[in-house]
């Protein structure tokens, strides 16, 4: 997949000195041996390091401002082995500008009855130390992660690695570039947007440029840069000529390759992870990018059509944070209103992303009526099934919305020789009157990210870090 940077997580042991060096010894031993655990269970996605034992307002600051500093530091993970007075944590807390999830654990799981007596009380006091650093979090409005269990447990674990997985996706949203071929589709509403607030709001940087750019990269690409494209495609991917003659549908797919390689060429120049295009502006070339698209999407670029720029820096963002796996772009297409059959199909055009497949993808060449342009190649399979999440970005004007719910993703039910996309249904887990409605209701697009991978959790970690707004609809009545 497309590379962001190593990132590590770093663990800050909150105490103090009022309990002399043996003791803090025994924290910072402690704390020693949890980082060691987590790292060595292999359950969390990222290392943890072991940066410091807290016991002062000046060490406190001074981590976080180099945990600030650091590029490979990803977040911070606060826990209190002991009692540690907040006002200690509040010029460091102020001045974190990376994500903040506080661990609040405790090193022994049970009540040690046969040996327990003071020292011991004095030592481990994470069930009151955990509340007085929490308090001053909240009173500085910190919005911070609160994970809440014995460390050693798995689903606490779990929690982390969710988390850690979000924060790596939040520090790579700043470095989220997108490359927009051409402007929105004409008269659309919701696919536009102001992209200085999403660059304040959420750290993307929104580039155009005119399909002329692309045409001219296209001039560069040879017939041998595409044979070894082509000879990919074969090896991954089920090649169905269909009721085509048989020189012009690999005419056709190899037009999409020779589309595909002058994109990516582009986008590695420029620093771009995530694209648009727009169907209404396709001045020079010869298809819409179909196959193109869910290629560069296999390899986690972030896309979305119709000039949609907001979807697809979703896509990258929520890509990175699923590791590319079953997450991509997506459009409410058409339903099934049937009392007991209620269900969402959803599609596109033709550029669906290829993560989400469970059959093997055909590469298939059929005609389109929208574009005016020649038959242009696509990945045609049947999506995902079981628990998923669908979600959107919209501009209030005022302020961006995170918009989504859990879902059911389900098989269809019958097959459709007329309709050469992949698809991807799916059911709101409130039903789907009730989701769809909430949906509406709350102004939420079209264009959506579709996952089988990330929860309806991580998105409210995600609204966390960036502040914004989240419409969680699986609370919709
Ligand atoms: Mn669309």
């Amino acid at each position: 997949m497309l590379t962001t940077h190593s990132y590590q997580f770093w663990f800050i042991v909150g105490s103090q000195a009022l309990y002399g060096e043996d003791d803090l010894r025994q924290v910072r031993a402690d704390a020693e041996h949890i980082v060691d655990a987590l790292n060595a269970a292999k359950t969390l996605p990222y290392p943890v390091v072991l940066k410091e034992v807290a016991i002062d307002a000046a060490t406190i600051t001074r981590g976080m401002k180099e945990a600030n500093f650091d590029d490979t530091c990803a977040g911070v993970i606060t826990w209190m082995h002991t009692f540690s007075p907040a006002k200690n944590w509040i010029r460091g807390t102020k001045l974190l500008q990376k994500p903040l999830l506080h661990l609040a654990t405790q090193f022994r799981q049970d009540i040690p009855w046969a040996t327990i007596d003071m020292d011991y009380m004095n030592l481990n006091q994470s069930a009151h130390g955990d509340r007085e650093y929490g308090f001053i979090n909240a009173r500085l409005r910190k919005h911070n992660k609160v994970v809440y269990g014995f460390w050693g447990d798995a689903a606490v674990q779990k929690e982390i690695a969710d988390w850690m997985d979000v924060a790596v996706a939040y520090n790579e949203s700043f470095n989220i570039k997108v490359a927009r071929f051409g402007d929105n589709m004409r008269n659309v509403a919701v696919t536009e947007g102001d992209k200085i607030e999403a660059q304040i709001q959420l750290g993307w940087t929104v580039d155009y440029y005119g399909i002329g750019d692309l045409v001219d990269e296209m001039t560069r690409v040879s017939e041998a840069d595409i044979d070894a494209e082509y000879a990919d495609l074969k090896a991954r991917y089920d090649l169905v000529v269909g009721a085509n003659d048989p020189a012009f549908y690999e005419q056709q797919v190899r037009y999409q390759l020779k589309e595909k390689i002058a994109m990516q060429r582009f986008f590695e120049r420029g620093g771009y992870s995530a694209f648009t295009t727009n169907f209404e502006d396709l001045w020079g070339i010869e298809q819409l990018p179909g196959l193109a698209v869910q290629l560069l999407n296999r390899e986690g670029y972030g896309f979305a059509g119709e000039g949609d720029w907001k979807t697809a820096a979703l896509d990258r963002l929520l890509k990175i944070a699923s590791g590319n796996r079953a997450t991509g772009f997506m459009e409410d297409y058409t339903l099934d209103l049937r009392q007991g059959h209620e269900v969402i199909l959803g599609s596109h055009m033709l550029e669906v992303d290829p993560t989400l497949a469970t059959t093997k993808p055909r590469v298939e060449v059929h005609p389109l009526g929208i574009g005016d342009r020649k038959d242009p190649a696509r990945l045609v399979f049947d999506g995902q099934v079981g628990d998923a999440i669908d979600v959107t970005v919209s501009d209030f004007g005022d302020e961006y919305r995170l918009i989504g719910y859990s879902v059911d993703a389900k098989a269809a039910e019958a097959p459709a020789p007329h309709l050469p996309v992949a698809r991807q249904l799916w059911t709101p887990k409130v039903g789907l009157k009730r989701g769809a409605t909430a949906w509406i209701q709350n102004g939420g697009g079209h264009h959506t990210v579709f996952s089988t991978t990330l929860t309806m959790a991580q998105l409210a970690d995600l609204a966390t870090m960036f502040k914004l707004t989240f419409v969680n609809l699986d609370e919709s009545r």
